[in-house]
């Protein structure tokens, strides 16, 4: 279907970083014109949208979740990562079966949608439900399935991880990457695995990376080396990895990772909420990491809200670096989307508005209260903004989200399939 979005602000995230008053011209799931009114071609469309002044944003990315993990949101907080994952979460998950996965994983892009987010990546189990539902709900995703090999089962679910790659060839919109979960929870044996899979698939790889002080320094007790030295022994840098959390990466971890081009995943939000403290975002920068920011799994943030997230990295590396210069917004914008889209290996076709790209996009309402006066529309995104201010969410000139309905489901049915699935998996 062909769309025409007229009179909105449009903050592209290009190269440039140009923001513009104007229109944007969709026409095959494509973005075929971004720019001034007065410019635009003249093209018969399917559909006119006015955005009457708001904002025309790339749509989130949201680098790293673990979308089933909705069903947990709220069941157990207020505790250390370890006792978290040991004694609640972990629980719990084992009881988690396909049809779990799949109505966990409806919830969350429907929350995702309805903020905005065009893109997750996700790792955990049951990948081929989380599959079928971003297919079935029209969302651009890459999953990957966890690899873990402390519990002996690693070869199980490494043949799990490689057969999601066939399951998702005909899903446009959904790509596999191949996920060993931690260094606390895979042995380098099974990481070695992982890369031969990974060269043979040519996929991503997606690893919690020094997310907590205790794991970092553990490793180095373990092994004489940081996470990243351990996988960097291992030959997995040579590869395409994305390093979720990097709180405790050290400074020799950032230039390696810098001159590997492994990007980081970095999850503000949940970071803070399990007290695993801040990461020194502007420093990864500064050193040539590609940063790109994430809610995690809403049982550790406990929304999937890429707003709060994209907030909170700016405002953190102002407060803990005492520089209110540091990350302005436009630098936010960045690593809410283009950056994502770099991380995921989707540069290409997503994650800033230029035509060309495939047309995965928010329209955000400013006429309410958090825009008012709009004496700068792009601080208002970052500072001020709110999901309830996103109208509507498009992936591949697919409209997801408007006006506060899901366009791919019941939202009724969804909220309900999954409070069943939960009263199952927390019964004592
Ligand atoms: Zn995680």
């Amino acid at each position: 279907m062909s769309v025409r979005i007229n009179n909105g602000y449009v903050i592209t995230a290009n190269a440039q970083n140009a923001c513009m008053e104007g229109c944007v011209i969709v026409d095959g799931g494509i973005i075929v014109y971004a720019g001034s009114e007065a410019l635009a071609p003249d093209m018969d469309v399917a559909r006119t949208i006015d955005a009457n002044g708001g904002i025309i944003a790339p749509g989130f990315v949201n680098t790293h979740t673990h979308v089933a993990m909705n069903l947990l949101r709220g069941y157990a907080d207020d505790m250390a990562l370890m006792d978290w994952l040991q004694n609640s979460i972990w629980p719990a998950e084992a009881r988690l079966d396909e049809e779990a996965v799949y109505w966990g994983t409806m919830l969350a892009i429907a929350e995702m949608v309805s903020g905005g987010i065009t893109c997750f990546s996700d790792m955990y189990n049951f990948t081929e439900q989380i599959a079928k539902a971003a297919n079935d709900a029209g969302i651009r995703a890459l999953i990957a399935t966890a690899v873990l090999d402390i519990d002996g089962q690693g070869d199980k679910r490494l043949q799990k991880a490689a057969d999601l790659f066939d399951f998702v060839k005909d899903y446009p919109r959904v790509e596999a990457a191949i996920g060993p979960h931690a260094e606390y929870t895979v042995s380098p044996e099974m990481f070695k695995k992982v890369g031969k899979y990974a060269q043979k698939f040519g996929s991503r790889i997606h690893v919690h990376i020094s997310e907590t002080f205790g794991e970092h320094s553990e490793c180095i007790e373990r092994h004489g080396k940081t996470p990243i030295g351990l996988l960097n022994s291992l030959g997995l840098l040579e590869l395409p990895l994305m390093a979720a959390h990097c709180v405790w990466i050290s400074d020799e971890d950032m230039t390696l990772m810098a001159e590997k081009d492994i990007t980081v995943l970095s999850c503000p939000g949940s970071n803070l909420k399990l007290g695993s403290g801040i990461a020194r975002v502007c420093k990864m920068m500064d050193t040539g990491v590609n940063v790109s920011c994430a809610t995690d799994g809403a049982a550790s943030n406990n929304n999937l809200s890429m707003m709060e997230e994209m907030t909170l990295i700016s405002l953190l590396q102002k407060g803990v670096n005492h520089q209110p210069m540091l990350m302005p917004a436009k630098t936010a914008v960045r690593i809410a989307t283009i950056n994502g889209a770099k991380a995921l290996g989707l540069e290409q076709i997503t994650g800033s508005i230029e035509a060309g790209k495939q047309a995965d996009l928010v329209i955000i309402d400013t006429s309410g209260v958090r825009y008012c006066p709009k004496t700068n529309l792009l601080n208002h995104f970052v500072y001020s903004g709110s999901d309830a201010d996103v109208k509507l969410t498009m992936v591949g000139g697919d409209i997801l989200y408007e006006d506060g309905k899901i366009t791919f489901g019941d939202i009724e049915e969804i909220k309900a399939k999954a409070s069943q699935q939960t009263a199952r998996l927390v019964m004592t």
